[in-house]
């Protein structure tokens, strides 16, 4: 069931989708940081809208399709923290949680994102294996 846009934003910082993810996974006005891009990725998960996934994936990296699986169920999002390395390289640790199948996941990532023509793409992230829950 697709979620209504005046609804809260899937990623817990806008009042409403249109005002926060909506405005760059909708439009072609690109993210302005890392951390606005991190978050409308994880929208976009939430929303099953794997094209603005693939389009913010820097193309190295990207795969060449997205299968989102179905079912999933996201819970919630955490920015642990943000981390600008210079002006076209940044990080975002999140913690992201969602339920599958009556089963409870629990991803911690440090993702990274570079800048190029003015706008931000997800390139890789490190997976926080060990961690205390
Ligand atoms: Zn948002």
């Amino acid at each position: 069931m697709p979620t209504p846009s005046s609804t809260a934003c899937p990623c817990g910082r806008g009042p409403a989708f249109d005002a926060c993810c909506g405005r760059y996974t909708r439009t072609a006005v690109p993210a302005p940081d890392a951390e606005s891009l991190m978050r409308s990725r994880y929208s976009a998960f939430v929303r099953g809208d794997a094209a603005h996934l693939l389009a913010t994936w820097h193309a190295s990296t990207r795969p060449a399709t997205l299968d989102l699986e179905p079912g999933v169920q996201w819970l919630g999002l955490e920015v642990r923290s943000r981390r600008v390395i210079d002006a076209d390289h940044a990080e975002v640790e999140f913690v992201a949680r969602s339920r599958l199948g009556g089963r409870a996941t629990r991803l911690h990532e440090r993702s990274h994102f570079v800048r190029e023509g003015g706008c931000w793409y997800y390139v890789d992230g490190d997976l926080f294996t060990k961690d205390p829950a």
